[in-house]
């Protein structure tokens, strides 16, 4: 996936309230939550695929907070549908469900079935660690 238009790009950080979804800093970059491909891809990401993060998450993302971006959908497998993997909202204390542009508030329950759905049980692990 290559970089998102600039619609898209301000999109979503309007979508993610200006803030870094993470640590709520206001420096934003546009988090690709699939990984991109080796060799990149032409497709410009859509709105569900991307996260506002701040420079330092989105790096962290990649690193340290690996197993919490993908337990919390920051980031989503690469062959996931970004749609069916749901994304919290530490700082609301609250999961959505991403359509593009809008996100819509789930009970975390809810977002436990659709976490268990898309990853089966490896999803506990990434949780419990
Ligand atoms: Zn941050």
């Amino acid at each position: 996936m290559s970089a998102p238009t600039d619609l898209i790009r301000q999109a979503v950080y309007r979508r993610d309230q200006g803030r870094c979804v993470a640590c709520n800093a206001s420096d934003l970059t546009f988090q690709h939550r699939r990984a991109v491909g080796m060799g990149g891809s032409k497709i410009r990401p859509g709105a569900t695929d991307g996260l506002a993060l701040c420079m330092t998450c989105n790096r962290e993302c990649e690193a340290s907070m690996q197993q919490l971006a993908l337990s919390y959908g920051w980031k989503a497998k690469r062959w996931t549908d970004p749609t069916k993997v749901p994304v919290y909202y530490p700082h609301e204390f609250q999961w959505f469900r991403l359509e593009g542009t809008d996100r819509y508030p789930i009970p975390a329950a809810a977002a436990l079935d659709m976490m268990h759905a898309v990853y089966g049980d490896e999803y506990f692990n990434w949780r419990d660690n």
